[in-house]
């Protein structure tokens, strides 16, 4: 197998031998049309010359022909004979009925077929103007231009007059040198040249390849391709390559933290569950003890459930994998639902539950889902607000979407705390929440955007430690189904 170091080396010499050749045909033909537009030029002044030489004497009144009584053919007088001879080159005088009356000594010492052929090629040679090249036995080219001689009398027809033209169709020497020596030279300079550039840029690439495979072994992460004079080419890709590296340091980062938080969350439970089941198989326990570590070890076994289940629905989430079971939902109801429930919630609690503003709205949702959105968001109002506060819910239509709001009094969240909500596992504190009644798992939040997200709505919150906070879910109206 060719590298590819090679295969372009050789894609490019190729490119380079196709451009010269069809330059060096491109001059080369223009040259020869300028050396054929010469010689025609040459061979256009001589005719004339001779047509001179004829009409002159004509108009002198001078003989132009000797008529003899034998000669089948006209022939010229000596005397114009003569001084058509004095006119260098292939000069053929042509009569009316397509014979040569007149031929200069060049055209004389063209010997048999040669003679005969061009003898009929000149007969139907147009009467002027055009040109003929005539190729002869020995290689040779001739050009021959034609000159009328109308209004000359005694039915002088033109004349052909040629030069010889056989430089006009040969590549002379010094393209010749060109062609053969310089032009591959210069080519095969550019190709070693085109080899060392292209294996320097190889080398480049093993190298930001060899480093990019380093850094990616999975414990490398924190490391970039470092830019150098050296890769300058290459600054863009390297570039693109570091960012790549960071999203991926990102999403490891995020995949390790999720699984020690998963994990975590789950031994805790887990201890406890242990520590139940051993406390009701003690032989010492009473019937009555024995009851109330089962109860308690029910109740861990529902929140490991609980905990699953959220896992798995970020999971399906995560992979596109969720069937949202869209159907048209009436909101109202649905928000009165919720309101209810809060209301036992917050009264637990001595917290007040309002609902102060409503609307009847249709959205196609689905409604399962909807409900858990709606819940989660005044659950977490009513657990994070202490007692005496207030827990305000309000259901609101506008031109485009409607939104589902939650507002509390309660504790609020910091500003530090404020941009991790929406993250997986994580809880203002942690060890608190943990420990005391109020202990979620921090995935409320993040399943409760999934759910707004993937009706093509959006869940925004705002909030003020000490002060309370303001969770606001948006959906739209209208379009993909939707209606009010
Ligand atoms: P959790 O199950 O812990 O409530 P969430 O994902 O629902 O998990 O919430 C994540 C964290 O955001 C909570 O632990 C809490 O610190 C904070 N939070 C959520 N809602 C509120 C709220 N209404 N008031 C104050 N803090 C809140």
């Amino acid at each position: 197998m060719l590298s590819t170091r090679v295969k372009l080396t050789v894609a490019f010499v190729a490119g380079l031998v196709a451009v010269t050749i069809t330059l060096f045909l491109a001059v080369l033909a223009a040259r020869n049309n300028a050396v054929y537009h010469d010689i025609a030029l040459y061979a256009a002044a001589q005719g004339d010359l001779a047509a001179r030489i004829i009409t002159d004497a004509a108009q002198s009144k001078e003989k132009v022909f000797t008529t003899s009584d034998t000669a089948l053919i006209a022939a010229l007088s000596p005397k114009v004979v003569d001084r058509l001879q004095s006119v260098p080159g292939y000069i053929v005088v042509v009569d009316t009925a397509g014979r040569a009356v007149y031929r200069s000594s060049d055209v004389m010492r063209l010997q048999g077929v040669d003679m005969a052929t061009l003898q009929t090629q000149l007969a139907d040679l147009p009467k002027s103007g055009e040109a003929l090249i005539f190729s002869l036995d020995s290689q040779e080219k001739l050009l021959f231009v034609s000159h009328s001689l109308a209004g000359t009398p005694g039915g002088l027809s033109r004349i052909a007059s040629g030069a010889v033209a056989t430089r006009a169709s040969t590549i002379p020497r010094e393209y010749m040198l060109d062609a053969l020596v310089i032009v591959p030279l210069i080519i095969g300079a550019a190709g070693v040249g085109a080899f060392l550039f292209l294996g320097r840029t190889q080398r480049q690439l093993t190298e930001i390849t060899t480093e990019v495979a380093a850094i990616t072994d999975g414990r490398s992460l924190h490391r970039r391709l470092a830019l150098s004079e050296e890769t300058t080419d290459f600054a863009d890709l390297m570039m693109t390559l570091n960012a790549m590296i960071s999203r991926l340091e990102t999403s490891f980062a995020g995949l390790r933290r999720f699984t020690a938080d998963a994990s975590h969350e789950l031994k805790t439970p887990l201890a406890v569950l242990r520590a139940d089941v051993e406390r009701a198989m003690a032989d010492t326990s009473s019937q009555t003890e024995r009851m109330v570590a089962l109860e308690e070890a029910l109740q861990e076994v529902r929140r490991m459930t609980d905990l699953v289940e959220s896992l798995l629905t970020l999971a399906r989430a995560d992979e596109g994998r969720f069937d949202l079971h869209r159907e048209p939902v009436e909101l109202l109801p649905l928000v009165q639902e919720v309101y209810e429930t809060a209301l036992i919630l917050g009264e637990a609690q001595g917290v007040t539950v309002n609902l102060p503003f409503t609307a009847d709205v249709t959205v196609m949702a689905d409604r399962t889902r909807l409900r858990q959105l709606f819940l989660n968001l005044v659950t977490n109002a009513i657990k994070y607000t202490p007692a005496g506060g207030k827990v305000e819910l309000g259901l609101g239509r506008h031109p485009d979407n409607v939104t589902f709001a939650v507002r509390d009094t309660g504790i609020g969240i910091s500003a530090a705390d404020f941009p991790h909500i929406f993250e997986r596992f994580w809880r203002a504190d942690r060890v608190r929440s943990r420990m005391s009644e109020r202990g979620g798992f921090g995935l409320g939040l993040a399943i409760s955007q999934w759910i707004a997200q993937a009706h093509g709505g959006t869940l925004t919150a705002s909030s003020r430690l000490g002060r309370g906070s303001l969770f606001t879910v948006t959906l739209p109206l209208g379009g993909d189904g939707q209606r009010t």
